[in-house]
């Protein structure tokens, strides 16, 4: 509990020197025009009475090809009965060009097919309706892969059936296929800090949102009857979590176009200094990569920069209240045309490495506008990856520390209990990481958010890191429902999954149920 809190106030603190820095207005009239910083409603305020959530969720995640290659009812007679599943949340949108593939580095688990080693283009996998979409050019984004499969259709009515609940599962991680794949995608593409376009799209920008927007409305107002809920996703990150770099992030320090210089202007933010702090960053962290440490250190100069320029931490969190304003949104649309139909988000895993996402995607902000969040938190594959990004820490903010120097650090201001990183490479995280970040959900929605911990199934690593077992399973598993935990998402995939780690999750979910110890 303590070392919860410790986290708890360091990442206050982060937030509180972004607040600071956020609005250094020059004159009285700009500072008036400025928006506030925090004009979302507290979670209280807002009533979600009308949403009807399933009691003991068991979610898992499936891709559009698993489907095909095997059957739909025979996926879901193995996820009923081996996963004890209840909820479906099916990619009905989706980029990621990648499956795998014969003699690939992940080989295929006990049941599913190889891909045919090409490319996927992605798109939707459903038809919908130009209707929703007429405040977008991006209108021509059918996903070629499976032509005449539709998920919605050809899925939830069955699930239906066997009293399963189908979710769209609403993917926006920005995949650079979109910019061949959409045409005119590359219009609404975020700008860098050099006037270079890049590989994600601009969340301000107009054409974008009313794309985003117009899927809600397509799965809601077009399958009312078959959609049950909607999960929505896009691991994204505003410029300084993207240059200390790690997984998840993107190419190009951004966003400076000019929708984003607009209002940055109405918050009394300077562009010019704005992109002067981030070359100079740049340039610092480009230092580290090249073991070019500075007379005064890193860090100093890392500090010096930002006090210099505050306007750095102005346009993250520009780039991060866009973000939520987005997600605001979207889940707004969807309670206006189905109040009773639950609107979550998937939570990237880096919000329990990096005290610096942490800080900025907090959880009273997702708070306002969730009715549930599924965080991604993969114990096993979560070894590895928090080694990795620690690694990014001691490359760019930390470079005056290697990683074994910022380790005891580090597992301080984040709350862990963990072996040292070499060992968590091998071995994966405790249970205890899955039920640290549970509690901490719970505690930062205050409880109005039902809150869906990832359960690591075969999420893939490399040769030499850790892999899934059936004893981590339930142990995972029964840590997220100890913490409070409302139901869990087996996760990542369904078609990486090994059937013996499935009918794990299954066996264990039925016990806890069945003993009447689970949350409500
Ligand atoms: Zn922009």
């Amino acid at each position: 509990m303590g070392m919860e809190f410790d986290r708890r106030r360091f990442v206050q603190f982060l937030g509180a020197i972004s607040a600071g820095f956020g609005f250094r207005g020059g004159d009285p009239a700009t500072v008036a025009a400025q928006e506030p910083t925090r004009k979302y409603a507290s979670a209280k305020a807002f009533s979600r009475s009308a949403t009807v959530n399933r009691k003991d969720v068991v979610g898992i995640q499936v891709k559009p090809f698993a489907w095909v290659d095997e059957g739909i009812d025979s996926l879901l007679d193995t996820i009923q009965q081996k996963g004890n599943v209840n909820t479906v949340f099916a990619y009905t949108y989706d980029y990621d060009p990648n499956r795998t593939t014969k003699g690939g580095p992940i080989p295929l688990p006990d049941h599913g097919k190889y891909g045919s080693g090409k490319l996927r283009t992605g798109g939707a996998f459903y038809d919908y309706d130009l209707k929703y979409f007429r405040d977008s050019t991006l209108t021509d984004f059918r996903s070629p892969d499976e032509p005449n499969f539709n998920v919605i259709t050809a899925v939830a009515p069955k699930m239906k059936a066997r009293g399963m609940d189908f979710f769209a599962w609403d993917y926006n991680n920005a995949f650079p296929v979109m910019m061949r794949s959409i045409p005119g995608f590359t219009d609404v593409a975020e700008i860098d800090v050099y006037g270079r376009r890049t590989t994600s799209a601009c969340f301000n920008h107009p054409n974008y949102r009313a794309h985003l927007t117009g899927k809600i409305e397509s799965y809601l107002s077009q399958y009312p009857s078959e959609v049950r809920g909607i999960m929505w996703g896009c691991e994204r990150m505003g410029p300084i979590d993207n240059m200390i770099g790690g997984g998840w992030a993107t190419t190009g320090i951004s966003c400076f176009c000019p929708f984003c210089c607009a209002k940055a202007r109405a918050r009394g933010i300077s562009v010019a200094r704005a992109k002067q702090g981030y070359i100079k960053l740049d340039n610092l962290f480009h230092s580290a990569g090249e073991h070019r440490r500075p007379d005064d250190g890193y860090f100093v100069v890392f500090m010096r920069t930002i006090f210099e320029y505050p306007e750095i931490l102005s346009w993250h969190s520009l780039w991060n209240d866009s973000y939520h304003e987005v997600r605001s949104e979207l889940y707004g649309t969807a309670k206006a045309i189905a109040p009773e139909k639950p609107f979550g988000f998937h939570i990237v895993q880096n919000i329990t490495f990096s005290p610096f996402y942490s800080a900025i995607d907090d959880y009273a902000r997702l708070a306002a506008y969730a009715d549930f969040l599924k965080i991604a938190t993969y114990n096993n594959a979560g070894g590895p990856r928090m080694a990795h990004f620690v690694d990014r820490l001691c490359s760019t903010v930390f470079a005056d520390a290697s990683p074994s120097d910022l380790e005891p650090l580090y597992y301080k201001m984040m709350g862990y209990k963990q072996a040292p990183f070499d060992q968590i490479i091998k071995n994966g995280l405790t249970p205890d990481y899955v039920a640290s970040e549970t509690k901490r959900a719970i505690e930062g929605t205050g409880g109005a958010v039902q809150i869906y911990p990832g359960i690591d199934i075969d999420v893939p690593t490399a040769p030499g890191e850790k892999h899934t077992s059936p004893d981590d399973v339930r142990a995972a598993t029964t840590a997220a429902f100890r913490a409070g935990a409302n139901g869990v998402v087996l996760s990542r995939e369904y078609h990486e999954m090994w059937l013996a780690n499935l009918s794990a999750a299954g066996e264990t979910t039925r016990k806890i149920f069945s003993s009447g110890s689970a949350a409500g």
